[in-house]
């Protein structure tokens, strides 16, 4: 069961984490974007931290769109929308009993809605390159789920350093998008790796 200390435990774990790397991000976003994304995701989580109390009195579900309208509001540019709409579908379907099998449904059903947003797919360079592996890690269950979620969100990241960018910021580079990681990736990445850690 997910009560109300485990999301609270959840919400800050993921924000101070996103918060700390801020300057990663930004880094990332400097090479092929404009050097953003540390800032908009800082500001996001700066507010699900301040609202964290709030957030975590509602049940799992409803906590998590409250915390995807939070994103939706706060962190702009490209990735509020499409984090805060991967927030938001997790909300709808997930409850406080989550099982793994559940939690993976209703993952990629989140992913689908992302890629409805953002027109985007597998191979363009961008978040969906860590959240697609990560998802199909998570259906397929078995031993050391929690190592294996946590390899594969960092590997996924790592694979789109030689990737050319087609969707976002990054595509107006073109081929000089090739040789730096996705931000989004990483951001992707940093949240499935804080979100592991709680659930561990
Ligand atoms: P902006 O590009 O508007 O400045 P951010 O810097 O906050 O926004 O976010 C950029 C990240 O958003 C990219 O690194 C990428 O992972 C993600 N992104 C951008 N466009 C899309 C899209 N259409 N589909 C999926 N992810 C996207
Ligand atoms: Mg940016
Ligand atoms: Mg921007």
């Amino acid at each position: 069961t997910i009560d109300r200390e485990a999301r609270k435990r959840l919400f800050e774990t993921v924000a101070r984490r996103v918060i700390a790397s801020a300057d990663e991000l930004t880094d990332l976003d400097r090479a092929i974007g404009d050097g953003d994304h540390g800032a908009n995701m800082k500001r996001g989580f700066e507010a699900v931290l301040a609202a964290v109390d709030d957030l975590s009195a509602r049940t799992l579900g409803e906590s998590l769109k409250g915390v995807g309208t939070t994103l939706v509001m706060r962190v702009g540019g490209a990735s509020g929308p499409l984090y805060g709409t991967l927030f938001m579908s997790l909300g709808k379907s997930l409850t406080d009993e989550v099982t793994r099998e559940q939690a993976a449904e209703a993952f990629a059903t989140a992913i689908e809605a992302v890629k409805a947003r953002g027109k985007s797919d597998i191979g363009q360079k961008t978040m969906l390159d860590v959240l697609l592996p990560v998802a199909r890690v998570l259906r397929e269950g078995g031993d050391d789920i929690t190592t294996r979620l946590k390899a594969t969100a960092r590997e996924a990241a790592e694979r789109t350093i030689p990737m050319r960018a087609i969707r976002g910021r990054a595509s107006f580079l073109g081929d000089r998008s090739i040789g730096h990681m996705d931000p989004g990736a990483r951001s992707s990445a940093l949240i499935v790796d804080a979100v592991v850690e709680v659930m561990e």
